[in-house]
Parts: C-alpha cells; sequence; structure tokens
C-alpha cells in the first residue's frame, strides 16, 4: 500500500500544482504589478527532469492522482511540451492553466504531448477593458486560443473569470451566454488577497452568492456533485452547459482541500496562502536519495494549518503574488 501524504486534520493531499515559471506574458491587474517584477533567474528554476523526480517521487509513493502546470503563464516555458511528455507518462489527470494567447501556436502540440485538460482565464470580453485589465491587447488572440483549445480536441474547455466588483461583475451574464454559445464551461473565481499590487480588499470581492444572484434570475440551475473540485459546480436545467464557482473567500473550502504545490523556484507550499515554504531545490541539488525528499514532503503536509482565514484579523497575507505562487 502506498503511503498518504496526510495532514494532522486528517486530509489527504492528491492533488499537485505545479509552477513551471513565475514569468508571463501578461500583467493582469489583480495578479501582477506593471512593471518592477524581479523574475527568478533560469537557473533557479526547477529543470524538466528535476520536477519529474519529484513528481515521480510524489504518484508514486504518495498516490497523487492530479497534476496540474501553472504559473507565471506556463506556455511561456520553452520546450513545455516535452515536460508534459514526461509527466504524461505518469498516468495521472494532467491539466494547464494559461491565458491562452499563445494557445493558437501551441495548442497541438500541448495536445499531443499527453495533456487531458485546460483551463484557460479571461476575465472580460470587451476589448478595452481587457487592455485595461491585463495591460495587454490581446483580447483576439486569447478567443482565438479558446477556439484553438476546442479544435486541437479539449473537451470540455474550462474559462476561469475572476469577478471583481465595480470592475467586471457587470459581464457576468455575458460570460454565460458565452459560455452556453461556445460550449465552454465557465467557472468565476472570487478576487483573492494574491494580488501583486496590493488593491485587494473585502469590498471588491464578488462572492458566491452575490454571483447565484445576478444569474439565477435569468436561469433556472441544478447542483451538480463536486467531490474535492475547489469549483461549487451546476448545471442548466435545461442542459446547455455547466457553471462552477470557486469560493475562497466566502465559503473557504479548507476543510475539504487536497492541494499541494510546487513553486517554479523549488520550494513546496502546503497552501496557497501558507507564509512557511520548504526548500526542495536545495535538497534537490545536493543530491540528497528519495527518502530524504520522502521525508520533507511528509514533513511539510503535516505541518498545514486548518485554513486560510482570510478576511478575519489573523490573517497574514503571503509575500509572493499569485504569479509567483502559481495560480
Ligand atoms: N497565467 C496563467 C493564467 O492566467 O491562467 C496561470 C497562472 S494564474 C496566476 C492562475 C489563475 O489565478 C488564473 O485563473 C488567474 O485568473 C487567477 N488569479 C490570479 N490572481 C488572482 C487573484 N488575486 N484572485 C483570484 N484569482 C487570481
Ligand atoms: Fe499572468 Fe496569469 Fe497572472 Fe494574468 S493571472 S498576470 S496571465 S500569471
Amino acid at each position: 500500500m502506498k503511503d498518504q501524504l496526510i495532514d494532522t486534520y486528517g486530509r489527504v493531499h492528491r492533488d499537485l500544482r505545479i509552477s513551471v515559471t513565475d514569468r508571463c506574458n501578461f500583467r493582469c491587474q489583480y495578479c501582477m504589478p506593471e512593471e518592477g517584477m524581479d523574475w527568478t533567474p533560469r537557473e533557479d528554476l526547477l529543470t524538466f527532469e528535476e520536477i519529474e523526480r519529484l513528481a515521480k517521487l510524489l504518484v508514486h509513493r504518495f498516490g497523487i492522482e492530479s497534476i496540474r502546470l501553472t504559473g507565471g503563464e506556463p506556455t511561456v516555458r520553452a520546450n513545455l511540451n516535452k515536460l508534459i511528455e514526461k509527466l504524461a507518462k505518469l498516468d495521472v489527470d494532467l491539466s494547464l492553466t494559461t491565458n491562452g494567447a499563445t494557445l493558437p501556436l501551441v495548442a497541438q502540440d500541448l495536445y499531443e504531448a499527453g495533456l487531458n485538460r485546460i483551463n484557460i482565464s479571461l476575465d472580460t470580453l470587451d476589448p478595452e477593458r481587457f487592455k485595461s485589465l491585463t495591460r495587454r491587447d490581446n483580447l483576439k488572440q486569447e478567443l482565438q486560443g479558446i477556439e484553438a483549445a476546442k479544435a486541437v480536441g479539449f473537451d470540455p474547455v474550462k474559462i476561469n473569470m475572476v469577478v471583481m466588483k465595480g470592475i467586471n461583475d457587470d459581464e457576468v451574464l455575458d460570460f454565460i451566454s458565452y459560455g452556453r454559445e461556445n460550449n465552454v464551461v465557465v467557472r468565476f473565481i472570487e478576487f483573492m488577497p494574491l494580488d501583486a499590487d496590493e488593491v485587494w480588499e473585502k469590498s471588491k470581492v464578488m462572492s458566491q452568492d452575490e454571483i447565484l444572484a445576478l444569474i439565477t434570475p435569468h436561469y433556472d440551475l441544478e447542483p451538480v456533485f463536486r467531490g474535492s473540485s475547489p469549483a461549487e459546480r451546476w448545471k442548466f436545467a435545461d442542459g446547455s452547459g455547466e457553471i462552477g464557482i470557486i469560493a475562497t473567500v466566502s465559503e473557504a473550502f479548507c476543510e475539504a482541500c487536497d492541494r499541494i504545490r510546487l513553486t517554479a523556484d523549488g520550494k513546496f507550499r502546503n497552501c496557497l496562502f501558507a507564509i512557511k515554504e520548504f526548500d526542495i531545490r536545495t535538497l534537490l541539488r545536493e543530491n540528497v536519495d528519495d527518502e530524504e525528499l520522502v521525508q520533507l514532503f511528509s514533513d511539510a503536509v503535516k505541518d498545514k494549518w486548518a485554513g486560510h482565514q482570510i478576511g478575519k484579523s489573523v490573517f497574514i497575507r503571503p509575500s509572493k503574488s499569485m504569479s509567483q505562487i502559481g495560480g
């Protein structure tokens, strides 16, 4: 029988997020600063061989079942398809979160390399608002990227929309129409205090209840079994599509969280909001054996807290932004 990555609250961890770079071709307001980001030097990024070693160990020894590649923007890491080929051999649910702008060029390669699923982040359908939110003029490429992902065979394609009060909450119904017309699953995400510019405040969060209140006067929704997914899910009663809401702030799902993370610079994190990280890269480069790595993973997961406490006075904001942690 396999060991389990189990914490002191009895949560078993089976979902691994790997950030492959902290660089990005966008500068989304809710994530990165416009300028002045210090990128991790190339020699400090985990190599594909190092990522493969860690992923293999976590899958074979601890029964990790799903791996999601993220960033920064994962598709700006050169030869990402080579990493996907290696990880696809582990026979896990292998997925990617991307801003989608490069997908017209790389979707086919990613699919052929063995990627199973793809989530594309898109927060507005309005070109001017897109320019202001992402600080890039790439809405057209991104919409083409969504089409490219569907055309090469990814199914379902999911769209992640971060909903922010007074910024893009007037587009929730447009996204519902877009999802239903284009056969993509839209997942609304609550704005989290992980933006580099630290403009987050609770008053800017559109909560799950507020998002639902915009939708339910127009559509009948039926709940779908959630499992260990961070998204609460509903399908449209008329059979045309599905939505999800990731309510990290208003309805934290910490008690069911089964997720662990590796950052691009080789740190292990037991929570998105963790203050403490565990330095795996140094161990790897000291050529330690697998048992030492296993011990570090086990200890780091045991150290996980009960929950993040966002919105309470005890909450401490991590010093890293979403793009540095890997959303
Ligand atoms: N660059 C890729 C992308 O945008 O999909 C992957 C990395 S991005 C950090 C991962 C996810 O985090 C995206 O869906 C993005 O919208 C989300 N995200 C970034 N900053 C956020 C914030 N402050 N609150 C909520 N979600 C955020
Ligand atoms: Fe880049 Fe994704 Fe962050 Fe936007 S959300 S700045 S695309 S990492």
